[in-house]
């Protein structure tokens, strides 16, 4: 069975029009932080097993960043879909 991404501007679509760039969860370090903050959110990624939320982007769609909230283990379930632009109002402190 072909998995499924409910993209928020396309409506469901499979996985293959997507490219994914990675973990969503790191942010971003205010300009002033120090090198050790910065040297974290570039390069130091935990590789979880299970729930995660990661960026994809619609490359052969709307071309939009997505930050898709999924099950990476057994299930591949997808339980979130939002617009990446959306998602950083969320987490802004
Ligand atoms: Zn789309």
């Amino acid at each position: 069975m072909a998995s499924l991404i409910p993209c928020p501007h396309c409506g469901v679509r499979p996985k293959e029009e997507f490219s994914i760039r990675g973990d969503a969860s790191p942010i971003r370090p205010a300009p002033s932080a120090g090198d050790d903050a910065w040297y974290n959110y570039v390069y130091v990624r935990d590789n979880p097993r299970g729930r995660v939320i990661e960026h994809w982007h619609h490359s052969a769609g709307c071309r939009r960043w997505l930050v898709v909230e999924r099950d990476n283990a057994a299930s591949h379930e997808v339980y979130r879909v939002v617009d990446a632009a959306d998602h950083a109002r969320e987490v802004a402190p």
